[in-house]
This record gives structure tokens, sequence and C-alpha cells, in this order.
């Protein structure tokens, strides 16, 4: 079957963006990821699905922990840099949420330890326990569709009442 069909048919399912960071020693990384779902309230569940060449995959399998922050609209710029989609590095600027690094002004964030995890052909499925969690009402989040980043109130304005 044909890969760039397999990704315009996934790309259908518009998604929130998060970028899932991790700490060993003080050394913080992070990476974007719209492979996240939540699994279950009793216990509080979360999945993430990692690439197989990501520097992430290894990172989360040593520290056993990782955090997901919900990117707001005006953050593109934020997945585009934990994606690796910039050409210049840049500083990232991270809050603290349960001792944890998290993405500064995200819409929400929580930090997990990781009770599960399972090989998915290419990926590894990271469940995790939520340990904490946070959010803003107000804060409007970052879209990705059909391969695009979007914002919810162009997305709402298209379509008809
Ligand atoms: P790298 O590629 O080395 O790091 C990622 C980038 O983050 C680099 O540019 C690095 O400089 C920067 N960075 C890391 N830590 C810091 C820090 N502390 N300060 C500043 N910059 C830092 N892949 C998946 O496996 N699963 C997904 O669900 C997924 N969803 C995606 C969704 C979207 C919308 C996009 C655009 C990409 C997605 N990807 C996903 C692809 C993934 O984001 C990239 O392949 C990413 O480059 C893999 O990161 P890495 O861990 O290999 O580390
Ligand atoms: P795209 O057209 O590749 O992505 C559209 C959709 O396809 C994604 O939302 C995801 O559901 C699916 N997808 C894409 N690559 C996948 C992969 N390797 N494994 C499983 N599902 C995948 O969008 P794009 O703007 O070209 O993406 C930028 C980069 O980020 C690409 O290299 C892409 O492979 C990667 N990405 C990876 C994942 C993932 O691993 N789950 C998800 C999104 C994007």
């Amino acid at each position: 079957m044909d890969d760039r069909l397999f990704r315009n048919v996934m790309g259908t399912f518009a998604t929130g963006v998060t970028v899932i960071t991790t700490e060993i020693d003080g050394d913080i990384h992070g990476m974007t990821a719209n492979a996240f779902m939540s699994v279950s309230l009793h216990p509080k569940l979360v999945l993430i699905s990692i690439g197989e060449k990501a520097k992430m995959r290894e990172r989360i399998k040593k520290s056993k922990t990782y955090a997901v922050s919900f990117l707001a609209e005006e953050q593109k710029e934020i997945s585009m840099l934990f994606a690796g989609q910039l050409k210049e590095k840049r500083e990232a600027e991270f809050d603290r949420l349960n001792g944890m690094p998290v993405i500064k002004g995200a819409i929400a964030s929580l930090t997990c330890n990781v009770v599960a995890e399972y090989e998915a052909g290419d990926h590894t499925l990271f469940i995790g326990e939520v340990t904490d969690m946070r959010f803003q009402e107000e804060a409007e989040p970052l879209i990705f569709y059909q391969g695009k980043y979007r914002g919810l109130k162009a997305l709402k304005e298209s379509i008809p009442s």
C-alpha cells in the first residue's frame, strides 16, 4: 500500500499539536507530536507514539517519564522548532510542572510516569500515568490538518451554520 496515500488519509484526521518533553541529568529534550490520546480515567492514562528514528524514543525509555504540552494557536514556530523544521537553532522557554519541563505558554500540560510500552511497527507506544496537570481556559489550540497548521478560529468560520 502507498505511504503517501496513508499520510494523506491520516492527515484528514484533524488533531492538536503537542510537544513531548523529558529530562535526563538536567538535559531537556523536546519533540513535536500529534500521535497523542487520552486512554483511561481511572487510572488516568494517556498514550504517545514515538517513531523508531526519533531520539526521544531512547530518552523516554531511559527517563521513564515524559510531559505533554498542548500548543496554543500562536505557537506554530515552537512546533516547527521541536520538529526540526526551523533552519536556525533556537533557545526554548520552559516552565516547570511537578518538577518537569513543560512548554511556556502552552494551553495545557501534563506530566506522566511510563507504566507500559509497546513496540508497534516502526513506532513505540508509551502509556503514561498522569502525575500532574494544568490548563488555561482562554487560549485557542494550534491545529494540524492535511499536513498544515491551522487555527480553530479559521476552521470555525469555514463551517456553515
Ligand atoms: P531532534 O530531531 O534532534 O529534535 C527535534 C528538534 O527539537 C531539533 O530541532 C532540536 O534542536 C529541538 N530541541 C530539542 N530539545 C530542545 C531544547 N531543549 N531546546 C531547544 N530546542 C530543542 N514523530 C513521532 O514520532 N510521533 C508523532 O506523533 C509525531 N507527530 C508530529 C506532528 C507534527 C505536526 C510534526 C510536524 C511532526 C511530528 N513528528 C512526530 C515528527 C517529529 O517531530 C520529528 O521527527 C522530530 O524531529 C523528532 O525529534 P527527535 O527526538 O529525533 O530529536
Ligand atoms: P504528513 O502529511 O506526513 O502527516 C499527515 C499525517 O500522517 C500525520 O498527522 C500522521 O497521522 C500521519 N503520519 C505521517 N508520518 C507518519 C509516520 N512516520 N508514522 C505514522 N503516521 C504518520 O505531514 P508532514 O507535514 O509532512 O509531517 C512532517 C513530518 O513529521 C514528516 O516527516 C512526518 O512523517 C512526521 N510526522 C510523523 C508522525 C508520526 O510519527 N506519528 C505524525 C505526524 C508527522
